[in-house]
């Protein structure tokens, strides 16, 4: 019944055969089961995805293996041609794919489509960065000798993404894995699979139209099972794996225990502390966008609020009436401003957190619940809830995948509210909203914030590619998309050279033959 355009969008994503197992590319050899998938808008099912097999996937690593050894000797900035291209059809396709994301995922339609504007900054940014892949010269401390670094392509980089950000997370991975001349196998979260066939075939495209093998993209269906295909293979030297910390411990052993890379990118905790010197009105539009953005389903969705005691209260109504006009349902109607969660196990683990933190004695001040009726049939549903509570609850220290916001109270100076925020396992995204150039110094400085990405009067949320973005602690400590991120999906080499008659040793040791 309900439209907006889906069919279309997946004809022009030449997403086909969807009612008997959908595949794509020539490098998908997907003959497991089915996965079903299920859109969280409205509950029906949009189509079934072919899994791969442990024999699809040695097929796979093949066809990677054998591109990878072409695709390395092309020069850098003519691989950042084909990302270039690659960009340019993102582009074409930005509304399709963003409503793809926004119906398989239930992200709102606007955060689908600047999902899809991330794939096409990083490219933009991959593209200068494919003439900027640069070592350093040193001097030798021998005369007649030159010593520079150099980078030379990885080989196969294994991605492993969430279904939260169903295609942003590939591009900044392969965007840069590609100018440095990598190839790339990528296994999408089981619950947005149709996101990773669109991908697979806007990219299929641009290969194809460049005479490139499609084995420098390739995709891999399945659940954490095909994960370990990946992560146990000692022929990926990179696993780059976003998702819970959960999955993070289990992936970073696998891989620890072959001596691969990981470049993880896990679960935050974020919060946002609010000083007697924050602008209210920039406060409350920060907190709650990035409380309710997603419907509290990003990794750096705004969880805590750390309130000094003066504007409490004053904090606390304006949030309770700003909830109040907020609106939920189909995230495709750009009325709303919220969507559903990912499906109905999501909405138990809100539903739970909600009941733990009333048991532990946290306060819901604005009650959330689960939303039944008309519009509302998926069942994933949930109103976005605020609850008083304290920094030391169990569930306080969780990271609950939905919009539930804490407000914690400080007292005394801004090293209170530091210590509250940073005592938490997760370290990825933090904000201070102050006018006051101390405090926020003090929460930037080496005793300050203790997370990887810590923002002054914005919000936690939205991150921009140009900077490096990851968490530190159980977030993982990876660094994905922009500054020196690239360095990660390629191998440096230390180079000497000598031209003289001579051989002289380092560190003047004599050895007379
Ligand atoms: P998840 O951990 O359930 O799954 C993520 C991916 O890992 C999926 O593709 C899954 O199949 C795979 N996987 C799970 N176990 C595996 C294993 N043992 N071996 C190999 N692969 C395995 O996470 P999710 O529910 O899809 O996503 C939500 C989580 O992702 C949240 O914790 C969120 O904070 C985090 N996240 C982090 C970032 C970041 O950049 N830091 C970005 C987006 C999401």
């Amino acid at each position: 019944a309900l439209d907006f355009g889906i069919q279309k969008a997946l004809t022009q994503l030449g997403i086909k055969d969807i009612n008997n197992g959908t595949s794509t590319g020539s490098n998908n050899f997907g003959s497991g089961e089915l996965i079903k998938s299920y859109s969280p808008v409205d509950g029906s099912l949009i189509g079934k995805v072919k899994t791969t097999s442990k024999k699809d996937y040695e097929k796979t690593m093949e066809v990677a293996t054998e591109a990878f050894k072409q695709w390395r000797t092309k020069p850098a900035p003519q691989r950042g041609e084909v990302v270039r291209q690659f960009g340019e059809k993102l582009r074409e396709h930005k509304d399709a794919l963003g409503k793809l994301v926004s119906y398989e995922m239930g992200k709102s339609y606007q955060e689908g489509l600047g999902e899809v504007q991330e794939m096409i900054d990083i490219c933009d940014f991959a593209v200068g960065l494919s003439r900027q892949l640069h070592g350093l010269t040193m001097h030798s401390e021998r005369p007649g000798h030159r010593m520079y670094e150099q980078y030379h392509s990885l080989g196969v980089v294994g991605i492993i993404s969430a279904f939260n950000f169903p295609v942003a997370v590939w591009a900044w991975n392969t965007a840069l894995a590609w100018i440095c001349g990598d190839v790339c196998i990528w296994k999408p979260s089981e619950k947005t699979p149709l996101c990773g066939i669109a991908c697979q075939n806007i990219i299929a495209e641009v290969l194809k139209e460049n005479n490139l093998p499609e084995g420098i993209s390739c995709l891999i269906n399945g659940d954490y099972q095909v994960g370990e295909y990946m992560t146990q293979d000692t022929r990926i030297p990179l696993i780059s794996a976003t998702g819970s910390i959960r999955m993070g411990k289990i992936v970073a052993q696998a891989v620890a225990a072959r001596l691969g890379k990981s470049l993880l990118e896990l679960g935050g905790n974020n919060a946002i502390i609010v000083t007697p010197d924050a602008d209210i009105k920039m406060t409350i539009i920060g907190a709650v966008f990035g409380a309710v953005g997603t419907a509290g389903q990003r990794c750096t969705s705004t969880r805590r609020l750390i309130i000094h005691e003066s504007l409490y209260d004053k904090v606390k109504e304006t949030l309770v009436n700003a909830y109040k006009q907020l609106s939920i349902g189909n995230p495709l109607d750009e009325k709303n401003h919220m969507g559903p969660l990912i499906d109905v196990q999501a909405v138990k683990m809100y539903e739970n957190a909600l009941k733990k933190l009333v048991d532990e004695g946290g306060k819901l001040i604005v009650e959330g619940g689960t939303l039944k009726g008309e519009g509302y049939e998926s069942g994933c549903y949930v109103k976005p809830a605020i609850a008083e509570a304290k920094n030391e609850y169990a569930i306080v220290q969780e990271e609950t995948f939905a919009p539930i916001l804490y407000l914690l109270k400080y007292s005394g100076d801004v090293e209170n509210a530091i210590a509250i925020q940073n005592n938490v396992v997760q370290g990825l995204s933090s904000a201070i909203m102050t006018n006051n150039l101390r405090e926020a110094e003090r929460f930037l400085s080496v005793s300050g914030s203790d997370c990887g990405i810590a923002n002054v009067n914005i919000g936690t949320s939205g991150a921009e590619i140009g900077g490096a973005f990851g968490g530190e602690k159980e977030t993982g400590g990876g660094r994905e998309s922009g500054s020196d991120a690239w360095k990660i999906y390629m191998r440096r080499q230390t180079n000497t050279i000598n031209y003289t008659t001579e051989l002289p040793l380092a560190q003047g040791i004599k050895f007379n033959l």
